[in-house]
């Protein structure tokens, strides 16, 4: 079947938004007069999301079920997305209408323009607390800096992706995914489009601290090698203070001075060496965990049901 449009919706736990998710796109696409579909992937739900989302695909032909064994991450979720798409144009939206249906019709204005990529940028955002707005900010920035490919800041997965980028992305299999940074690594013609965030229909947030630090973990990890680097210049640092420090003390004994004796210079020197090397060990340990992950080649989702009409 031909569509022009799909619309990905990764999905964990979001019972009480998935009927208004599906009205309001409806609302928006059907404006469109152009064939579209929607892919809702239930990332292993256990709230009854997933009953609700065959329910809704019963009833509507345009809704794609794709189902997984179990939570495998949104970053997984969207992935599947774009594997069972058919549209000439793909777009990733939250399922809690953080991201309104409404900004498609925005993104899909520059794509006729031309752009192969069409991000939304997140201007105001209403309805979090301000440590989630202050480390998403803290956070975009970083990447920006550190990473080799800049990703536009202030950009969460909210996008359309032309097929040609689509096609590309599918092809880049790696298990720890940074889906915004993906996009932005495949070049393409490129532009952002400023929109407000609201506050979430229902339910709460599925980032808690721990994931979102994992996300910031795959995204530096995925896109540069800055952490080693860190590791190398105090590795240099800490060698060449020591190096300087011999002739110093040498110095300082010759002519008399008592500087330097006892426990708590050697215990200070030890324990600030021990904890640089331990941090840089860990930091090579977040490389290999991922390179060790990499080679076991395990399927990056597994599907419970997929969709009928596949
Ligand atoms: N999500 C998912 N799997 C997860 C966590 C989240 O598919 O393990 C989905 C979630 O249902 C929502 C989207 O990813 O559609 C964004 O999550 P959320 O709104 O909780 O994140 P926030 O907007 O608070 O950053
Ligand atoms: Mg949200």
């Amino acid at each position: 079947m031909n569509v022009t449009y799909t619309i990905i919706a990764p999905i964990y736990n979001e019972i009480d938004n998935l009927s208004e998710l599906v009205r309001r796109v409806k609302e928006v696409m059907d404006s469109t007069g152009e064939p579209w579909e929607l892919i809702l992937v239930d990332d292993g739900s256990t709230d009854g999301s997933t009953e609700k989302i065959r329910q809704l695909a019963r009833a509507d032909k345009t809704v794609r079920p794709v189902i997984f064994a179990r939570n495998f991450g949104h970053q997984v979720a969207i992935t599947a997305g774009w594997d069972y798409a058919r549209g000439d144009a793909v777009i990733i939206i939250d399922a809690d209408l953080q991201d309104p249906p409404e900004t498609i019709l925005e993104l899909v204005k520059k794509w006729k323009e031309g752009y192969e990529v069409v991000y939304a940028v997140r201007g105001v955002r209403e309805g979090e607390s301000w440590f989630k707005v202050w480390t998403a900010s803290l956070f975009y920035r970083l990447i920006y800096r550190i990473t080799d490919v800049k990703i536009p800041v202030d950009t969460g997965d909210f996008r359309l992706m032309d097929r040609k980028v689509v096609n590309v992305l599918k092809q880049m299999k790696e298990r720890h995914r940074f889906p915004r940074g993906m996009s932005a690594w495949v070049g393409f013609k490129q532009i952002g489009v400023t929109y407000k965030r609201v506050a979430r229909v229902a339910g709460v947030t599925k980032y808690p601290f721990n994931k979102m630090l994992r996300l910031a973990l795959n995204a530096i990890t995925g896109f540069s090698y800055f952490p080693l680097q860190v590791a190398t210049f105090f590795g240099f640092v800490s060698a060449g203070l020591a190096i300087l420090a011999i002739p110093i003390v040498i110095y300082m004994r010759i002519l008399g001075s008592g500087a330097f004796f006892g426990q708590a210079t050697t215990l200070i020197a030890v324990l600030f060496l021990g904890g640089v090397q331990l941090i840089s060990l860990g930091i090579l340990g977040e490389y290999i965990g991922r390179l060790y992950d990499e080679a076991k080649g395990r399927p990056l989702y597994i599907v419970r049901e997929a969709p009928e009409d596949q």
